[in-house]
């Protein structure tokens, strides 16, 4: 079985695909793995990836989309994959789908969490860091017994400058203007498995499976 995983920063994307794999026995793909792989590796496009890496450049579509090819060509992915982070934009996706091809392959499904952007803005606004030790708490799910101050040592609690609802907002609209038209690419292709990432973990993890199975 070959699925996609998408969904916004904050919707739990990592935990749900941790236990998709799983339960399903594929191997869990990211592109920043299958980057560290080339370029430890030494592949060809791995050592040119590095190069651009090295000088804080961003590494143009043609090499990423060679990278992940080359992990799905891989034996362990030959039952199927569960690709997480790829691709990012509808070129991307055009891209996949013929290298896909080119291997026998193609997709079966592809996930989408959904998540309110309240709810988003409140897990990814919520964290704040003591100043004197680094232990991190969250105002909704891991709250120190006084507000604003750390349990440990009384040190004084403070939010990062990307935690602020304005920069996580800026991320979340980037995130939302960038994959519309990849959801719209997968709908239209019958694929797109729309799941309420609202619910409790188990429960998403039961539904997503379910999806995937076709049973729900
Ligand atoms: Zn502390």
């Amino acid at each position: 079985m070959n699925i996609l995983f998408m969904g916004p920063p904050g919707a739990g994307k990592g935990t749900q695909a941790e236990r998709i794999v799983e339960q399903f026995g594929i191997p869990h793909i990211s592109t920043g793995d299958a980057f560290r792989l080339a370029m430890k590796e030494g592949t060809p496009l791995g050592v040119k990836a590095k190069e651009y890496v090295d000088q804080g450049l961003l590494v143009p579509d043609e090499i990423t989309n060679g990278i992940v090819k080359e992990r799905l060509a891989l034996d362990d992915c030959k039952k199927g994959f569960l690709l997480d982070g790829f691709p990012r934009t509808l070129q991307q996706a055009e891209a996949l789908d013929v290298m896909l091809a080119e291997l026998g392959r193609g997709i079966d499904h592809v996930v989408n969490l959904k998540v309110d952007r309240s709810l988003l803005l409140a897990r990814l606004t919520g964290r704040r860091i003591c100043k004197t030790c680094g232990t991190t708490y969250h105002v909704l799910f891991n709250p120190p017994k006084v507000e604003g101050i750390c349990d440990k040592d009384g040190g004084e609690l403070y939010q990062r400058s990307d935690d602020t609802e304005e920069k996580v907002g800026t991320r979340l609209d980037e995130y939302s203007s960038k994959t519309a038209p990849l959801l719209d690419y997968y709908s239209g292709k019958g694929l797109l498995r729309e799941v309420d990432g609202e619910k409790d973990i188990d429960v998403v993890t039961s539904e997503i499976a379910a999806r995937l199975k076709g049973t729900l």
